[in-house]
């Protein structure tokens, strides 16, 4: 006889348990808010097994686990996650930005670490219900967000160097301080003894063990009044990403072209951010067409080094730069230190990221009405 095929992840069967201790929201200045721990009243969860497939997800109270310690992810680091954000428009809609982009890389992402697969639909499906259900009461204010924070882990209990045989898949909504604005970033490049990532490795994939061992890295950056670190690669200094962002720079090149230039995706050592991918799609599309009142800029994913960038900074060819994602959004860079000294980048107040920041904000907050924005 054949193998019954195993049940798939399905959102039409969710279980809605609602919470009886319903908890305060924090108003702004809250110090909890601080913590970076304060989440909302429900959470999602949903199980898979091996010989079965995925058990009927939840909707139910936030909660502690509880998992044996010879789970999976305590050992091997079976662990992947993704950020997202709902947005409380200026219409007073609630909207997630391209959510099908962060549920197609959290398969990705699964898929690099032995988890099982899903349908990124149905992840996103799971993630409306929860934002419909604590949204209204835990982002009241219009012009703000929450972070979304899909996680999966090996939760089988063995110590057996072998792909889970439990998984489970949740989904939370956490408080993230607004950073202080108007944020500048101050980078550190890495140095050759902390590699973040490299090719034929796994810094595409966004899993909790490229973050762990970049904390020592960070800590250090940190120490010394930087925000985030620089990560370079290998011998010729490749410049890659910045902390948890992509990185950008506008500059004129040595012939007189003005460029954006970012690193590639082609050898997997960078995460794909849809920070990134929106922000080249836009510049491609808007600044060609003379929107924005600043000039195009040639767009040019490739390999460049740090030498590069303090060559163009020494000879002031750099326009600006900045970094790109989900939890900063668009921050622009105003130092990088390299080889002991700093160069300095000036931070233009009606440049290239405040314009792309500002397109970024309107989908966001519904003042523009476009496809990525998908309305809770
Ligand atoms: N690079 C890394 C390493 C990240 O963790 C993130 C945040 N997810 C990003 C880049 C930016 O990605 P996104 O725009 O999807 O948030």
């Amino acid at each position: 006889s054949s193998k019954p095929s195993l049940r798939p992840l399905d959102a039409s069967k969710l279980k809605f348990t609602k919470t009886t201790t319903p908890m305060a929201v924090p108003k702004p200045g809250d110090p909890v808010i601080a913590t970076h721990a304060q989440c909302t009243d429900h959470m999602i969860t949903a199980i898979w097994r091996a010989d079965y497939g995925w058990e009927d997800p939840e909707l139910k109270p936030y909660t502690n686990f509880s998992l044996p310690p010879t789970a999976s992810v305590f050992h091997y680091a079976t662990e992947c996650l993704e950020g997202m954000k709902m947005y409380r428009g200026y219409d007073g809609m609630l909207r997630l930005f391209r959510p099908d982009a962060n549920c197609k890389r959290m398969l990705a992402s699964a898929t690099r670490i032995s988890l099982p697969a899903f349908d990124p639909e149905e992840l996103e499906k799971l993630i409306m219900t929860f934002i419909a259900t604590d949204g209204p009461k835990w982002l009241p204010e219009k012009g703000s967000s929450l972070y979304l924070r899909p996680t999966m882990i090996g939760s089988s209990a063995s110590l057996a160097f072998q792909t889970p045989k439990e998984c489970t898949l949740f989904v939370i909504a956490c408080f993230m301080p607004p950073p202080n604005s108007p944020l500048e970033l101050r980078l550190m490049a890495s140095q050759k003894d902390m590699v973040r990532a490299w090719p034929g490795g796994f810094g595409y994939a966004k899993v909790g063990a490229n973050y762990g061992p970049s904390l020592l890295a960070n800590c250090k950056a940190r120490g010394r009044s930087y925000d985030q670190v620089l990560w370079l690669f290998g011998e010729e200094r490749e410049v890659t990403e910045a902390g948890a962002s992509n990185f950008f720079i506008v500059w004129r090149t040595a012939d007189g072209k003005s460029q954006l230039v970012t690193a590639p995706l082609d050898v997997k050592m960078i995460l794909d951010g849809v920070t990134r991918r929106s922000i080249l799609q836009l510049v491609r599309e808007r600044l060609a067409s003379g929107q924005g009142h600043l000039e195009a800029l040639e767009i040019v994913e490739r390999k460049f080094t740090m030498d590069e960038v303090a060559d163009a900074v020494d000879h002031g060819r750099v326009i600006e730069a900045f970094a790109a994602g989900t939890a900063y959004f668009v921050a622009p860079v105003s130092a990088i230190n390299y080889q002991d000294r700093d160069l300095e980048i000036t931070i233009a107040k009606d440049g290239y990221a405040a314009l792309i920041k500002s397109w970024l904000a309107d989908i966001m907050y519904g003042n523009e009405h476009h496809e990525w924005g998908v309305v809770v």
